[in-house]
Order: C-alpha cells, then sequence, then structure tokens
C-alpha cells in the first residue's frame, strides 16, 4: 500500500522525508526534502555553485507540502540540516539513541 501522501524526488524517485523548519517565518511546521545524496539534482548542484559561485555548497530538492511548489534547499555539507529530519511515526517522548 502506498500513501499518496508520501511524494517522491522528482530527481531520484527516493521518498521525500519530513524537514522540521524554525517556527519563524515559516507558515507551516515542515518541508518535504530528498536527502538522497546520490540524487543527480543534489550531486550537480556542487559543481554548479562551483563554477557559477566559487562556493562549495549545493542544494536539495525540496517541496513545500502545502503548495506542493518545490524549491532548492541550500546545504553546505553532506550532513547539513540531518539533524533537523523529522522521523516517521517517532513514538512520544522518546529521544534520539546514542551510545555513551
Ligand atoms: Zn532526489
Amino acid at each position: 500500500m502506498r500513501e499518496a501522501a508520501s511524494p517522491s524526488c522528482l530527481h531520484c524517485g527516493t521518498p521525500l522525508v519530513r524537514l522540521e523548519l524554525p517556527e519563524a517565518g515559516f507558515d507551516h511546521p515542515y518541508d518535504l526534502v530528498c536527502f538522497e545524496d546520490a540524487c543527480p539534482y543534489y550531486v550537480r548542484g556542487w559543481t554548479w555553485m562551483e563554477e557559477r559561485f566559487g562556493v562549495k555548497s549545493s542544494y536539495r530538492y525540496r517541496v513545500d507540502p502545502r503548495s506542493g511548489f518545490a524549491s532548492p534547499l541550500a546545504v553546505w555539507s553532506r550532513n547539513a540540516l540531518r539533524s533537523s529530519i523529522l522521523l516517521e511515526e517517532a513514538p512520544e517522548g522518546a529521544g534520539p539513541k546514542e551510545c555513551p
């Protein structure tokens, strides 16, 4: 069974994950983002940004879940913004597991 409400990346087909947004300045709590490191859109972004702007940066495919409008989400490293990913069906009150 597939949920119609979980869209995939237009560029690589990876299911999008929810990314928590800072509270200020946004009218919705999260965006849907492709965090696939092999995504062609993201991979191409590194070259594009360096050639055009001389910066080590890229962007990921991001969709506004309310409007369905897609726009690039700027990232400065492979792990950028990963800590803001909202995990599906996370049990309430359970914090992230960490090894001592
Ligand atoms: Zn993708």
